[in-house]
């Protein structure tokens, strides 16, 4: 999979994408992910990215030039499958749509800041837009971040164990059941007697008893099952 993501501060990015389990799914192949600086794409002596907006509102807008230079540049390397655009008046984020986008070969992630982006940017490229939750941040970059993270750990060749993504929260529309390791007894704080018993239909269905247990209590709203669209 590749993902380019356009920033007006890519330094807010690089150092994210360059550890852990990203870097090594970079390293290994599974992943490119490519950062683009948008004032590399201005037509103009000062780099400027952005203008005051029409109508008198407070705040700058970033301007279409750059980013259309930008995505019609890579869009002629290859074909994008989404452009997506984080922004706070968007879909709420979900692990479904991180699911689906992990299935995909080429992305575009388009990073807002200041007000947000001439919306005739939206318009005419955006394919897919997307908000990570009800606040406003200064700048796309963390969502971009979140997305990515989201969907690189579903990639195969990510994590150690694939199947260890699929049994996290929000898959099946419950949260995880707890998780515990040795030691078996600390402090005379004991792990649970049925993970030591070697059962696994009993270890299986202690873990959806308990799953179900704290999706009930907080986040019942999963349990309804439409969530996740
Ligand atoms: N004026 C806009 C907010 C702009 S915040 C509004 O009120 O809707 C600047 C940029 O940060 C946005 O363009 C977007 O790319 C990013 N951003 C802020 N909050 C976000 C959120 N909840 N989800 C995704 N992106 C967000």
């Amino acid at each position: 999979m590749r993902i380019d993501i356009l920033s007006a501060v890519p330094e807010l990015l690089t150092s994210f994408l360059n550890h852990s389990i990203l870097k090594r799914a970079q390293d290994n192949g599974t992943v490119g992910i490519f950062i683009h600086d948008l004032h590399d794409f201005a037509d103009n002596k000062h780099r400027r990215i952005d203008d005051y907006p029409y109508g008198g509102a407070s705040g700058m807008v970033m301007t279409i030039q750059p980013v259309e230079k930008a995505i019609t540049k890579l869009q002629k390397e290859r074909h994008y499958n989404e452009i997506i655009f984080p922004t706070p008046d968007a879909p709420l984020y979900k692990q479904k749509t991180a699911n689906t986008l992990s299935t995909l070969e080429n992305i575009i992630i388009l990073c807002g800041h200041y007000k947000g982006i001439d919306q005739r940017i939206r318009d005419h490229f955006i394919t897919m837009e997307i908000s990570i939750g009800d606040y406003v941040l200064t700048g796309g970059e963390l969502a971009a971040a979140i997305i990515t993270d989201s969907i690189i750990r579903l990639l195969p060749g990510a994590i150690s164990d694939e199947t260890s993504a699929l049994t996290d929260s929000f898959q099946d529309n419950l949260l995880s059941s707890p998780v515990y390791t040795r030691p078996a007894e600390y402090k005379g704080w004991k792990v649970p007697n049925v993970l030591l018993s070697g059962n696994h239909k009993d270890i299986d269905e202690w873990k959806m008893e308990k799953a179900i247990e704290k999706t009930q209590q907080i986040r019942p709203d999963l349990l309804k099952n439409d969530t996740t669209e």
